[in-house]
């Protein structure tokens, strides 16, 4: 027997998603629970699966079993397809099991032909209704399924209005609306070379396919890449009866919420117009009424609306998302979904249905996606605000901004200097434009994706942006950009909303982010639950307490050598490096000691009680020299003018020494330990900065907890020797000063050998810190900044990787090399602290991975602490098998 493509809604129920689909699977369980549902039934995801494994064509057995569906909802509704007197209409969906608004394709008024037009005329008494469905199932499916293009429809529309002398579809005559059918159909039968289908059963096989195509559309691949949802797991399709909320006064249409979606206020919170169809309440023609009014309008429809909006939540134990249609004075259900809802608004309803009694602290955390945590902690525009919404793209970077407009990156740096605050508008950014983003308050691009430079970049430097936004046409030459006709030249002040893609006109009030109490409940919740402590990626004592505000219980990663770059040391730690003796550094490294001592002493004093986590010097030394091609310029220039000999010869000595330290092949080169192999004062210089500031701050009678981590170890020589440096500086200290001070020292692993030789390390060092962004490059051979820009993109596009593992970790290679460090570090040192502090720590899925591998903690940006506070909860609920 075949496998059953084809449920009917009475069949399926909300568990059932995977293979009906969201939709499907709620429109299935709204019909067991009694609700008015109009009948239909769904085509599975399996059926989608298997139209493009066969070659894009549904399974056998699919059509066998959809007419007796159909033969069965004629039945339930007294309709029949394709009747000339009382023909059955549906409407065609797609629905995944998890929501693609707008992405994939949608037929409505499905069955229409020249016969039952007049039949539905006929039984509306209503010709005009009747050609108006008719014309818009011909645009629809003409657009969706034969892939005429949109535009071609529209002329036709706008020809119509012209020669009707009138302004809105809505007031086109039956007459109009015929003789639109009819070139409707001309155009149809020009540009696919067959007349439109008169057929309904060749309309509804057509359709099907349509659908199940549509989950492979550009948009919808996108979709899923940036939301992270498989592209091997379908759409069904959805098979309804049509009811209509355009047939009169005592009909109409709308969307309410079970609680407020963007502050989670526990109110009905919705929208209907009267007679009209679902796209007329989004398209905003006319404006909607309140769903409140529906009482004054129709109370036993808004009571029945009540009721079992109520029934909804109380059924799925979550906030509604539902669609309803009255049909001549009947209220029928067409979609129930747990609502979209805002950051907030998420936690507040996770937190107030807990303490309703509806789900419990562990169902609550679950409710919210940790990366919409990231929203709470940027500014962000303020939610009473009205706005005047010009275009939409890619929330591509989140928080929001107000600024004029600027169509370069020289004058967003010029005008942002001048403390003016300008949107940065480009087609696409390149790494040209880096200052001009650096000056913008936020970014806007008419091209590129989430993960276009744009996007990586505003994200990178937590600035606004929007991306992707191909309603904005711009005039680099007129310095201006067109917005649906409307010119904006540059200065004109327009915002953009970064969390969710919008483009603002004017100016928009910003409100900064307030960690409401529901907030700091909830995450309490989630630490209560979670097992992996988070700590902070910091580098000042600002950033430390910024992490210690969003609950970090340590520093996990301190990066001494952001130290070494300020403006103000620069020249020291050059001097440091030109060095020609022992004798010339450790001068240059007696200027430092004092500064570095600063450093530590605020960063350890801002994280008093917790431990912190400083590494030694990492990167290569001639990443504080200048570039050789900078160097070569000015010596042409000292060379040309011959006024400067002595600043000649010094530039020419530097350049030797920046070409002698040039590597071929920095990443592998000489850094990390090795650097502190080759100059060991460099290591004794920041030991002692470390230890001296310990001593300073115990003596003030503060708790501190210093921690010294070995970056780049390839094996357990390296360390003892680096180790050695360490604690023979800390002896130094502690006598000098008569104090005693607790420290411990570790070695990140980011190297494959060290995780492979972990048990040797481990009998040695106090803690391992997997530095994952090290050991993703050494274990994959991939260069980061050479792979994200050029190839990584192709792979992930061609499915060969899904998702970018400088981001997701790569759990199957650089994750078994974690598994297999931990393992053997706890074999010969079961006290042995181990944590993550690569970018991948404060990623959810990554995060995850670290609590199932048994990591004592997650160390990430000060940012992400919640993010990771709460994905550290879930992995322990996701994971209950496992011992918590
Ligand atoms: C790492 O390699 O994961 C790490 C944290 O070190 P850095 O990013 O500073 O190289
Ligand atoms: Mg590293």
């Amino acid at each position: 027997m075949a496998k059953k493509y084809v449920y009917l809604f009475r069949e399926g129920k909300a568990s059932m998603r995977d293979l009906l689909g969201g939709k499907g699977a709620n429109l299935a369980e709204m019909t067991q629970i009694g609700l008015p549902v109009p009948p239909g039934f769904t085509i599975t995801t399996e059926a989608c699966n298997e139209y493009y494994s066969i070659g894009e064509n549904v399974p056998e057995g699919t059509w066998e079993q959809v007419w007796p569906a159909l033969t069965e909802v004629e039945a339930s509704t007294g309709k029949l397809f394709g009747d000339k007197k009382n023909p059955l209409l549906v409407s065609v969906r797609s629905g995944a099991k998890f929501s693609m608004p707008g992405m994939m394709d949608t037929v409505l008024n499905l069955g229409l032909n020249d016969d039952t037009v007049e039949a539905l005329a006929a039984n509306t008494q209503n010709e005009r209704f009747a050609w108006d469905c008719y014309r818009r199932f011909i645009q629809m499916f003409g657009d969706v399924v034969l892939e005429v293009e949109h535009y071609v429809f529209e002329q036709i529309l706008e020809i119509a209005k012209e020669k009707q002398g009138v302004r809105y579809d809505s007031e086109l005559s039956p007459e109009s609306l015929k003789w639109m059918v009819s070139e409707y159909k001309k155009k149809i039968q020009r540009h696919t070379g067959k007349p439109f289908p008169m057929d309904p059963r060749v309309q509804l096989e057509l359709a099907v396919l349509a659908v199940f195509r549509s989950w492979n559309n550009d948009r919808a691949n996108v979709y899923r890449r940036i939301n992270n949802i498989p592209h091997d797991i379908g759409t069904a399709v959805n098979v309804q009866s049509m009811v209509f909320g355009n047939m009169g006064s005592d009909s109409g249409t709308g969307v309410a919420f079970t609680r407020n979606p963007s502050t989670g206020e526990s109110a009905l919170y919705g929208e209907y117009l009267m007679n009209a169809q679902g796209e007329d309440v989004v398209a905003g023609i006319r404006t909607p009424n309140p769903i409140a009014t529906l009482a004054q309008e129709n109370l036993d429809i808004y009571n029945q609306f009540v009721d079992i909006s109520k029934r909804l939540e109380s059924h799925y134990r979550d906030m509604q998302d539902i669609e309803f249609t009255i049909e001549r004075g009947k209220l029928y259900m067409l979609q129930t979904r747990n609502g979209k809802r805002t950051a907030s608004a998420a936690i507040r309803v996770a937190v107030e249905l807990f303490h309703e009694g509806v789900i419990t602290k562990e169902e609550a955390i679950m409710r919210i996606e940790p990366e919409q945590l990231e929203h709470l902690l940027h500014r962000r525009m303020d939610s009473d605000a009205k706005l005047q919404v010009l275009a939409k793209g890619l929330p591509a970077s989140p928080g929001a901004a107000s600024g004029r407009i600027v169509f370069s990156a020289e004058e967003a740096e010029r005008l942002g200097d001048a403390g003016e605050k300008v949107i940065l508008i480009r087609t696409e950014t390149t790494p040209d434009d880096i200052r001009g983003i650096l000056a913008a308050q936020g970014i806007l691009t008419s091209r590129g994706g989430m993960t276009s430079h744009a996007a990586v970049v505003s994200r990178h430097m937590g600035k606004p942006a929007v991306c992707g936004c191909d309603a904005l046409k711009i005039d680099y030459g007129q310095g201006l950009v067109v917005i649906e006709g409307v010119e904006y030249s540059q200065g004109t002040v327009l915002s953009i909303d970064g969390s969710t893609g919008r483009v603002i006109k004017g100016e928009v009030m910003m409100v900064d982010p307030e960690l409401s109490e529901e907030f700091k409940e909830f995450l309490g919740w989630a630490d209560e639950i979670a097992r992996l402590k988070v700590m902070a990626n910091a580098d000042t004592p600002t950033e430390a307490s910024n992490a210690r505000g969003y609950g970090a219980v340590g520093i996990g990663l301190t990066r001494t050598e952001h130290m070494f770059m300020d403006p103000a040391r620069i020249p020291i730690v050059q001097a440091m490096i030109l060095a020609q003796t022992l004798e010339e550094r450790e001068d240059a490294l007696a200027k430092l000691l004092p500064m570095q001592e600063e450093d530590f002493y605020g960063i350890l004093k801002a994280m008093q009680g917790l431990s912190v986590t400083i590494r030694l010097l990492d990167p290569p030394l001639h990443e504080f020299l200048p570039h050789s091609e900078e160097l070569i310029v000015e010596i042409t220039k000292l060379k040309i003018t011959q006024k400067d000999p002595v600043n000649l010869h010094e530039k020419e000595a530097l350049l030797r020494k920046v070409r002698a330290l040039s590597e071929l092949n920095p990443m592998l080169g000489h850094r990390g330990c090795r650097l502190g192999v080759s100059f060991p004062e460099i290591t004794v210089m920041q030991a002692r900065a470390i230890f001296q500031a310990s001593a300073r701050l115990l003596k003030e009678g503060l708790d501190i907890h210093p921690e010294v981590m070995i970056p780049l170890t390839m094996g357990k020589e390296e360390f003892i020797m680096m180790r050695k440096l360490v604690d023979d500086t800390a002896q130094d200290v502690m006598k000098e000063q008569a104090i005693q001070i607790n420290y411990k020292v570790g070695t990140m692993i980011e190297v494959p050998r060290a995780a492979l030789l972990a048990d040797e390390i481990g009998k040695v060092a106090d803690f391992f810190s997997f530095g994952t962004n090290d050991l993703t490059q050494m274990t994959m051979g991939l260069s980061r900044d050479d792979a994200q820009g050029k190839f990584l993109p192709v792979y992930l596009e061609k499915n060969l990787m899904k998702t970018d593992p400088f981001v997701v970790l790569d759990r199957d290679g650089v994750g078994k090399l974690i598994g297999i460090g931990v393992n053997l570090g706890r074999s010969t040192n079961p006290d042995l602290h181990l944590g993550i502090c690569g970018e991948h720590g404060g990623e959810p899925n990554s995060v995850e991975f670290c609590h199932i591998v048994g990591l004592d903690y997650v160390s990430c940006s000060p940012f992400r602490v919640p993010i990771a506070r709460l994905a550290a909860a879930q992995a322990v609920v996701k994971n209950k098998d496992q011992s918590k």
